[in-house]
């Protein structure tokens, strides 16, 4: 059967626009490899679209984005954009709109890039659509206010429906790996919220008799996770916990440009989207680490492979696995974040590189 999967490509704001189409370019290699068909359609969003468009998210885009398999979206920069109607960050509408309420988060290091450990490989499920931020856990309006100069209100939403369906992803995932979740939370002290969370993670246990849980609380994790980050698999959290602990954990393995996401949901919809920023300081320089965006589309392109059941989506994946080590275990593919000596395009000539079967020639 001749179809095609269709994949978006959104750069986002500064790196982005080096990052993603170096996501594009291995995709792309591996995709040749195993002849997996795409049809990618690049769209404005961000800096560029106010420019254009006169709005950082152009009419139409969520209707369009929504005929798509999936769709890469570079980090945007919000914070920089100018004041105005047309200045509004994205992202948080993307993930409400097609309820991608699951960030799935991996840790996991490579040899000789500056990883407190070899031996670290885990995955954070945070939770994304609801909690303590307050763009997601209201439909109008902040979930913060200030009632009177000296007083403001932040509210956290935790629901009965937002905690089982993230815990229902995160058992999946748990299930495929080492099969051991740790559900992380603070119901010492949020009775209810954390509490809630916590029941719905046990309900949702039931249905997964061979996935082993324990419970950390957040704190402690925090400290866990610097101490002895190998005895973790999978962890599922509410959203600023696993905001904050997703940080913590790319600073365990060479920093924010090795951490991946995807974001997920019970449609058919994918979004690929690194932890980290637009990274204004490095922008254009040539020398953004791109490996969390092409990991994060990696995932992408893995999870649409046993989605849509498209084997050769799968075995792109694994190519691109295989030849993102390969390029890692060279400090002239990698860039100086990791203790490589190479740039953004280095790094991407030498995953292309492996993927094709050779060594990348210097430019
Ligand atoms: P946000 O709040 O949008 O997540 P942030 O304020 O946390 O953004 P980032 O843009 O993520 O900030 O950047 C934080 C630091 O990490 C910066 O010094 C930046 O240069 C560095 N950094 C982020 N991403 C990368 C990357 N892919 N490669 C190299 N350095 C990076």
């Amino acid at each position: 059967m001749d179809h095609h999967l269709v994949i978006g490509i959104l750069n986002g704001d500064d790196i982005g626009h080096e990052i993603v189409p170096a996501a594009v370019e291995v995709v792309k290699a591996a995709a040749e490899k195993t002849g997996l068909k795409i049809d990618w359609r690049p769209m404005p969003i961000g800096r560029s679209a106010l420019d254009t468009h006169g709005t950082t998210l152009p009419e139409g885009t969520l209707e369009t984005l929504s005929t798509f398999d999936g769709f890469i979206l570079g980090p945007i920069g919000h914070q920089a954009y100018p004041e105005g109607p047309g200045a509004i960050n994205p992202h948080p509408i993307m993930r409400k709109h097609f309820n991608l309420f699951a960030n799935v988060r991996p840790t996991k290091s490579f040899p000789g890039l500056g990883a407190l450990r070899d031996d670290i490989d885990l995955v954070i499920v945070r939770e994304n659509n609801e909690g303590f931020q307050p763009d997601r856990n209201v439909v109008a309006g902040s979930g913060e206010f200030r009632p009177t100069e000296e007083v403001t209100i932040s509210v956290r939403v935790i629901t009965r429906t937002g905690s089982s369906r993230v815990a229902r992803a995160a058992f999946e995932i748990a299930q495929q790996r080492r099969k051991r979740l740790t559900l992380v939370h603070k119901n010492t002290v949020f009775k209810l919220g954390c509490g809630m969370f916590v029941e719905e993670c046990y309900r949702v246990a039931k249905e997964f008799p061979d996935v082993t849980v324990d419970e950390v609380i957040v704190d402690t994790m925090a400290m866990r996770l610097v101490r002895d980050p190998q005895s973790f698999d999978t962890v599922v959290t509410t959203n600023m916990f696993g905001d904050i602990l997703t940080d913590e954990a790319a600073g365990l393995v060479g920093g924010l440009g090795m951490a991946p996401g995807l974001c997920i949901g019970e449609g058919a919809l994918a979004m690929a989207q690194a932890t980290h920023g637009s990274a204004p300081d490095i922008a254009g320089r040539g020398i953004a680490n791109p490996f969390a965006m092409i990991e994060s589309a990696r995932m992408m392109i893995e999870w649409l492979g046993h989605n849509r059941g498209r084997q050769e989506a799968v075995d792109a994946a694994a190519l691109m696995q295989d030849a993102i080590a390969t390029a890692l275990a060279d400090p002239s593919t990698r860039t100086r974040d990791i203790r490589g000596t190479g740039g953004t395009a280095d790094m991407t000539r030498g995953i292309v590189a492996a993927i094709n079967g050779g060594t990348a020639v210097a430019a």
